[in-house]
C-alpha cells in the first residue's frame, strides 16, 4: 500500500493529461491523495482526466519548460513528483522533436529543482528506448544501449537519456530523492485511437475492419506492460527508500514479434481484417525485452497481466468507444 495513504499527500503530476499520466492521477486519487495535474495538452487531453473528481484534483494547463512553473503557489509543499510530461508515440515525438528535447531536458530541470526547493521525491520516467536498438538480450538496466544520435528517434532516445544525466546530478551533488523508470511498452484502451502505437492501431483497425498495418516484416520483438501493472510499478519506485538514485526497468518480460501480436489482435477481436506489411521505420529497434531482477528485488514488483488478459480487456473497451 502506498505510504501516504494514511495521510494526504500533495503530488504534482506531469504529463496528467496523457495516457499514463491519466491512470496514475486517478489510481493516487483512489487511494485518497490530493493531485495537481500539469499538462500543455500536446500529445494528451483534457477528455482524458474529465471525469476525475475535482475535489482532490487541481489541473493546470500549462508548459513544464516554463521557467515559472517552480513558483506557481499550487505547487508550495509538494511532497512527490511524477515527471511523466513528454510525447512517448513515435507519431507525436517525431512531429514535435525539439519540444521532445525541451521537455525532458529544461522540463526535468525544472521538476528538480522544485524537489530540491520543496524536499520532495520524484521519480522520472524515462524510457527503453534509452537502450536504442540493444546488442544485449534481455536489456538489463547496467547496459548502457546502442543509440544514434543522427535519425528520428533520437530526439527522444537521447533526450530521456539527457533526462537521466539531470537525474543523477541532482540525487548526487543536492541528494534530490530522485529514481529513475525505465518503462517499456505498455499500453490499454487508454490509448487514444489515433495515438499512433502498435496496441491501438491494430485494434483499432481489427475493430473496424481496416487492414492491420505491420512495419517490416514483423519480426521485431517487443514486450507488452498492462497499464495497471506499469502504475503499481511506478507507485512503488515512489514509495521505496532505496530506490533513490537507482534506474529501474519496469515492464513486462513476456516478449513477442510484432507478426504475432497483429495475429492475437485479429483472433481475439474476431476481426475480418487483412494483415498488411508496409516499410519498416528507421532505426526501429529489432528486439525489446527487460531484465526485471531489479524491481523485483528493490520494488518487490512483478506485472501480472498477460497480454492475451490485457488484450481482451483493450479490445472490449476500444469496441465500447467506437460502437459508443
Ligand atoms: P502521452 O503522450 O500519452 O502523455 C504525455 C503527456 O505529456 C501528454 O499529455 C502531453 O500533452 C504532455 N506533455 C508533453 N510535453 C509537455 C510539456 N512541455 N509540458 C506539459 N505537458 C507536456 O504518453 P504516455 O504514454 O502517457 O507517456 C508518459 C511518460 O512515460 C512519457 O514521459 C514517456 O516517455 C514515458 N514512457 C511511456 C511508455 C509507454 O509505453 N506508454 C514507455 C516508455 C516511457
Ligand atoms: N508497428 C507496426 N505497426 C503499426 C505501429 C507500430 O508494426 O501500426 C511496430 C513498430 O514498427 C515497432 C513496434 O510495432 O516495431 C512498436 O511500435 P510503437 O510505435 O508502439 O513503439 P516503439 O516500441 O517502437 O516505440
Amino acid at each position: 500500500m502506498h505510504s501516504g495513504v494514511h495521510g494526504l499527500q500533495k503530488i504534482l503530476i506531469t504529463g496528467a493529461a496523457g495516457f499514463l499520466g491519466s491512470h496514475l492521477t486517478k489510481e493516487l486519487i483512489r487511494e485518497g491523495h490530493y493531485i495537481i495535474g500539469i499538462d500543455n495538452l500536446s500529445s494528451g487531453r483534457a477528455s482524458n482526466i474529465k471525469d476525475i473528481p475535482q475535489e482532490r484534483f487541481i489541473f493546470i494547463e500549462a508548459d513544464v519548460c516554463s521557467g515559472e512553473i517552480i513558483s506557481l503557489p499550487e505547487l508550495s509543499g509538494v511532497k512527490e513528483i511524477y515527471h511523466l510530461a513528454s510525447p512517448a508515440s513515435p507519431k507525436f515525438y517525431q512531429n514535435l522533436p525539439l519540444e521532445t528535447l525541451e521537455v525532458n531536458i529544461t522540463g526535468t530541470k525544472n521538476m528538480l529543482e522544485l524537489a530540491r526547493k520543496t524536499g520532495a521525491k520524484m521519480v522520472y520516467t524515462s524510457t527503453s528506448e534509452a537502450y536504442g536498438d540493444p546488442l544485449i538480450h534481455p536489456q538489463e538496466e547496467s547496459y548502457r544501449g546502442n543509440v544514434n544520435t543522427w535519425g528520428p528517434r533520437a530526439c527522444y532516445d537521447e533526450a530521456k537519456r539527457a533526462g537521466e544525466v539531470l537525474c543523477y546530478i541532482y540525487y548526487t551533488k543536492y541528494q534530490v530523492p530522485v529514481k529513475v523508470a525505465r518503462i517499456f511498452n505498455t499500453y490499454s484502451a487508454g490509448l487514444a485511437n489515433d495515438d499512433g502505437r502498435v496496441i491501438s492501431n491494430f485494434v483499432t483497425q481489427a475493430l473496424k475492419g481496416d487492414d492491420i498495418t505491420v512495419y517490416g516484416d514483423g519480426s521485431q520483438t517487443r514486450s507488452f506492460c498492462y497499464v495497471s501493472d506499469t502504475v503499481k510499478g511506478l507507485i512503488l519506485l515512489m514509495e521505496k527508500e532505496t530506490a533513490n538514485g537507482e534506474i529501474i526497468n519496469i515492464g513486462n518480460p513476456d516478449e513477442y514479434p510484432i507478426i504475432h501480436v497483429a495475429k492475437l489482435v485479429k483472433t481475439l477481436s474476431r476481426s475480418t481484417s487483412k494483415i498488411t506489411f508496409h516499410p519498416l521505420p528507421e532505426d526501429d529497434p529489432k528486439l525489446r525485452r527487460p531484465n526485471i531482477a531489479k524491481a523485483q528485488r528493490i520494488l518487490g514488483w512483478t506485472p501480472s497481466i498477460t497480454l492475451e488478459k490485457g488484450l481482451k480487456a483493450t479490445i472490449e473497451q476500444y469496441g465500447k468507444k467506437l460502437n459508443g
